[in-house]
């Protein structure tokens, strides 16, 4: 029995690893946490009865723990039960599938105790990289891939670990706005951006999606997990979502895990490596796929994914200021405050005012974070 517990349970992710643990009667979920959802909260802690629930609302919190008054299930509030959450002693394996910087302490707190961690959060490692992958070297845990991209890079290395990589081909669907010029955005809308062609995903990184800060996201998370330089990934835009990415070793092979877009594969991959396990899925069926398409990305008109790559080239706490100031103009723009291409613009001044520190430390990165919106906020 494999004991699991679950930042972020009420979401997407969320929601997909629990179908996961649905498919596999020897998976145990021992604790789960949410924002505010607390009906589905309620509905998945009565169905999976972990010994603790988190809920970040305090006053959701309390209501939640009235309505599960008749069980033994202990209910916590806020950050620190995030950290209970993430500490819990029969836990072995911590999914972080929360949005947002929220995600690091967490995430530092469950490496220190020892849990591995299936990373959906991908903010985590853009932010705080540098903290994160020595310390689950130190306390020798591991970090598994979620995000469908760096599980199949992650599944490409298998077997290759002591092999030259030549370059990572970070696959990229292209979002709803493929072959779109810039001036064809300046419309659009709310409900455009968040028509994402192939994948079902939360409201932030669909929209994330659409304007390929996302990809730019996870050029981050690509270097900081598999430990190559910002030239050796590739960005290749790949509409069909079919191959989730690939390796090109020095030889010249390349390596890449395909299949249908479902973002369970990866989480099973995750939690039960290096084992495989039967997926009860729609399968590939490559006859009915027919074709599969690559393109160079349009790095003009969706320039985010430019401002991410200098980001990394630029270091320190620049990652931090690109993913707070998305963070904040995605929800602006998700409540029709701005317009979709102020998003990267948004970005573009945040790394222009706001201050430089190299090899920041925890705080420093959080103090980044609130100095970000606070910029923003006095402008837009
Ligand atoms: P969703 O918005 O669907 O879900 C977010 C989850 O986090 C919900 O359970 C939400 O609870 C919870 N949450 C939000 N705020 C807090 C808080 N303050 N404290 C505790 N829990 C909180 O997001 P996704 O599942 O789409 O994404 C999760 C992460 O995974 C992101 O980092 C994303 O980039 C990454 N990811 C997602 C993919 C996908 O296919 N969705 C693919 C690859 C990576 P509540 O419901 O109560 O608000």
């Amino acid at each position: 029995m494999k004991h699991i517990a679950i930042l972020g349970s009420t979401g997407s992710i969320g929601t997909q690893t629990l179908d996961i643990v649905d498919q596999n009667e020897d998976l145990k979920v021992v604790a789960l946490a949410a924002g505010s959802n607390i009906t589905l909260l309620e509905r998945q802690a009565r169905k999976y009865q972990p010994s603790l629930v988190a809920v970040w609302d305090e006053a959701k919190a309390s209501e939640l723990k009235r309505h599960l008054s008749d069980t033994e299930i202990r209910v916590c509030a806020g950050m620190d039960g995030l950290l209970a959450v993430a500490t819990l002693e029969e836990s072995e394996i911590l999914v972080t599938a929360i949005v947002g910087m929220l995600g690091i302490r967490p995430t530092i707190a469950a490496i220190e105790a020892g849990k591995d961690i299936a990373l959906a959060n991908k903010e985590t490692l853009v932010t705080a990289g540098h903290i994160i992958m020595p310390l689950a070297q130190k306390h020798q845990v591991s970090i598994l891939p979620v995000d469908s991209e760096h599980s199949a890079i992650f599944q490409s290395l298998n077997g290759e670990r002591h092999n030259k990589i030549d370059k990572i081909l970070l696959t990229a669907s292209g979002g709803p706005f493929r072959g779109k010029t810039y001036e064809d955005l300046e419309q659009v809308t709310v409900e455009d951006a968040l028509h994402h062609p192939n994948w079902s995903m939360g409201r932030k990184i669909t929209i994330d999606s659409a304007t390929m800060v996302n990809k730019g996201l996870e050029v981050m998370e690509a270097k900081w997990l598999f430990g190559v330089t910002p030239g050796q990934i590739e960005v290749v835009v790949h509409p069909q979502s079919i191959l989730h990415s690939a390796v090109q070793f020095e030889d010249g092979a390349v390596i890449g895990q395909m299949g249908v877009p479902d973002m369970r594969l990866p989480i099973l991959y995750a939690l039960f490596y290096p084992q495989r396990r039967t997926l009860y899925a729609e399968e590939l069926n490559l006859f009915s796929v027919g074709t599969l398409t690559f393109e160079r990305p349009d790095l003009e008109t969706f320039y985010g994914l430019s401002l991410a790559y200098d980001a990394l080239d630029a270091g320190g706490n620049v990652p931090t200021v690109f993913n707070a100031a998305n963070e904040r103009a995605v929800a602006k723009f998700l409540d029709g405050q701005i317009r979709f291409l102020q998003i990267p613009e948004i970005i573009a001044s945040s790394m222009e005012e706001i201050f430089y520190k190299e090899d920041p430390t925890l705080e420093e990165i959080l103090e980044t974070e609130t100095a970000t919106y606070d910029f923003i906020e006095s402008r837009w």
